[in-house]
């Protein structure tokens, strides 16, 4: 009687064994050997997003987010079309929104800033465009409560200005030390510098007309910029992302433009450094831990989530989860002495 009830233990723990290991395995983080991010934006709906930066993008595979000006398209010199637009939407490039008529929200009477943000939803929504975030026109309107709140009743999320780096947990220690999540307002009522609103984004464009930058200096700026997340994504875990704001590529004496070569350059260094270039689109909000985190890296199971307990937090984003793989590893090695672990009282899948 005992040998029976002992051999339905084990066999009872061995089939729970390969539970996991299917449940995991359904978890398992894509392997990456590096752990650099980066997103890539493209304002205001320029043609030569289109005709110069898209064919280099398209050269090293790069999807970028193109926020869309709804009124510009098709309507302005120097502008894309529609046409244009859908395809880049249909290649896989985001494709998001920037107003309906790049104005500074911030000067507008509610019922204006009400259509800016809705209007333009629903002008890219005809165009079979599902657009989940915005961008504020000027980089402004971010820190007014009036506008936020009508922006976070059509988007997931919105890009601001102008930080090297956004925080998934928006809690930059060099610029928002005592800011330890992205909720919105602050216990007293008051906006948050970072926030699921307000994702700070890095404009090389503006960089350069505040700095008077040469394409040298600048390209060296950039490499800065897109190598600082490294001291905060060094463990196999992203922490911070570097989005890079575009506005002309290629289309020379005009304002804002970027250089043909320096754009090239930049997307082969990206390329050489093995940097994943990701999407706004791929940026979600956590209501429970008020941290971003990136959709694709994410256990799809909240049983997989908390089998993932040796990364520091879930909404944080582990791109290659050593120690769960090697309890998977150890597991495989020897079910049976998992098996004696569990019996006997051990934490095994708690380190
Ligand atoms: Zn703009």
């Amino acid at each position: 009687m005992f040998i029976f009830l002992i051999t339905g233990i084990f066999v009872i723990i061995l089939v729970g064994q390969f539970q996991f290991l299917v449940t995991n395995g359904q978890s398992v983080i894509p392997n990456r050997t590096d752990d650099k991010v980066v997103i890539l934006n493209f304002d205001d709906s320029r043609k030569s997003q289109y005709t110069n930066a898209k064919p280099i993008l398209d050269k090293y595979g790069f999807k970028g987010t193109f926020y869309v000006v709804c009124t510009y398209i098709g309507a302005k010199e120097g502008y894309m079309n529609w046409q244009q637009v859908e395809t880049l939407h249909r290649e896989g490039h985001d494709i998001a929104s920037h107003s309906m008529h790049h104005i500074h929200l911030d000067k507008l009477p509610t019922k204006d800033i009400e259509f800016e943000l809705s209007g333009s939803k629903k002008c890219l929504q005809d165009h079979g465009i599902n657009a989940k975030s915005f961008a504020y026109p000027f980089g402004s309107g971010s820190d007014n409560k009036t506008v936020i709140n009508i922006v976070a009743k059509y988007y997931e999320i919105a890009r601001a200005g102008n930080d090297a780096l956004a925080f998934l947990r928006c809690d930059n220690p060099e610029i928002q030390p005592t800011q330890t999540d992205c909720k919105t307002y602050t216990d007293k009522n008051g906006l948050t510098y970072a926030n699921r609103y307000a994702v700070r984004a890095w404009s090389q464009d503006a960089t350069r007309n505040e700095n008077s930058y040469d394409d040298a200096a600048l390209y060296d700026r950039f490499i800065q910029v897109v190598n600082s997340q490294s001291s905060y994504n060094n463990d196999g875990t992203i922490r911070a992302i570097p989005i890079i704001v575009y506005h002309n590529v290629g289309d020379q004496g005009t304002d804002y433009n970027t250089d043909l070569d320096l754009f090239n350059k930049e997307m082969k260094y990206l390329h050489n450094g093995n940097f994943t270039v990701l999407t706004m689109a791929d940026l979600a909000y956590n209501d429970k831990s008020n941290y971003l985190y990136i959709k694709e890296f994410q256990p799809e199971q909240p049983e997989t989530m908390a089998v993932v307990k040796s990364t520091p937090n879930f909404t944080e984003v582990p791109l290659t989860p050593v120690s769960t793989r090697s309890n998977v590893t150890e597991s495989m090695a020897n079910p049976i002495m998992d098996a004696f672990k569990i019996l006997f009282g051990q934490q095994y899948y708690s380190r």
